[in-house]
């Protein structure tokens, strides 16, 4: 593992991984640094984050920056994000409640300090996702109601299973390994190539939602390159742990397999397309990813793309962490 950008000494500047600017994509970030609890602790976060890459973006983007109107009007640009930023919003509280149990079970005081700093983060990101849909047409008294709405399927099919794995091995169990585990592979790495997607196909259509993945984003290449660390450095100290673990990463990728993801982020998508469809002039040459026209690509495609994100992604995650056999 190489680590490009070092991070800086608490106080001597911002480091580049947690500044806006110069913080690398999502996945690779994920794919490349190495940060460990020791160095994001709590003095780390309170430099980084509210200082950098919240400075002036206190609500995820900086208050002159707007989605365009074909989003804000109803319409099928306007379905598909409010769809994605309400899921989003309930899955990043049920992720704040979750870390609850990590804070309270973390074996030393890096660990404690690092997970609630993520608590926060966490409890950001839904704050973030939620309130962006008042700029897309949802009034303030119906916020709430309406987030509980959109989320209310995917929510029961999707995010309630992953919950219930997750609170077995916090709250039952008591195993913060374990929890550890579930949450930077099953959960957050399997969601963060989604994010990335999303960063790129909203940039020009929102480019205040673009601004508000990118700031989660980088707050995610702590969490995933932290909780990788975690796990690594337990297993190196506790190899007798590995069959546990992997038979616990076994129990969640089929728990994964029964889950509808790809049809719900495929009904996102073809709403996306529509909305491509319609107002294909706006993208101009607008790249998604170098070399391809966000316009000329389709709802198949991006799913693909993103799919294959993940993947990569977790392979060099989980082999990272010693336990490569679990793909
Ligand atoms: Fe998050
Ligand atoms: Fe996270």
């Amino acid at each position: 593992m190489t680590t490009p950008i070092p991070p800086a000494a608490p106080g001597a500047g911002i480091p580049a991984e947690a500044d806006w600017d110069r913080a690398p994509s999502l996945l690779d970030g994920a794919e490349s640094l190495e940060l460990t609890p020791a160095v994001c602790d709590l003095k780390y976060w309170l430099n980084a984050v509210p200082h950098g890459t919240l400075r002036g973006r206190v609500l995820g983007h900086d208050p002159n920056v707007a989605p365009l109107e074909v989003v804000t009007r109803p319409g099928p640009l306007n379905s598909a994000l409010t769809q994605e930023l309400a899921y989003r919003s309930v899955a990043e509280e049920k992720a704040t409640r979750a870390i609850g149990y990590l804070t309270a079970l973390a074996p030393d005081n890096d660990t404690m300090e690092f997970y609630a700093t993520q608590l926060i983060d966490e409890a950001r990101h839904a704050m973030v996702f939620r309130n962006h849909l008042l700029h897309l047409g949802i009034a303030s008294h119906e916020l709430f109601a309406t987030v509980d709405r959109l989320s209310a399927d995917d929510r029961d099919r999707i995010l309630v299973p992953l919950e219930d794995l997750g609170l077995r091995v916090l709250r039952d169990e008591r195993d913060f390994i374990g929890g550890v585990l579930v949450l930077t592979v099953l959960v957050e790495g399997v969601l963060a190539p989604a994010a990335e997607l999303s960063e790129r196909k909203w940039r020009i259509f929102d480019p205040a939602a673009a601004d508000i993945e990118r700031g989660a984003g980088i707050d995610e290449i702590r969490h995933l390159t932290v909780g990788s660390a975690i796990v690594r450095d337990h297993l190196l100290r506790h190899p007798q742990d590995k069959g546990r673990l992997l038979e616990l990463m076994q129990e969640g990728y089929a728990l994964w397999e029964k889950l509808p993801t790809t049809e719900q982020l495929m009904r996102r998508e073809e709403l996306f397309q529509q909305g491509v469809e319609e107002h294909r002039d706006l993208l101009g040459d607008y790249e998604i990813w170098p070399g391809r026209r966000l316009a000329d690509t389709g709802a198949q495609e991006r799913l693909e793309t993103g799919h294959a994100w993940a993947e990569r992604m977790q392979r060099t995650r989980l082999a990272y962490m010693g336990l490569q056999e679990a793909m």
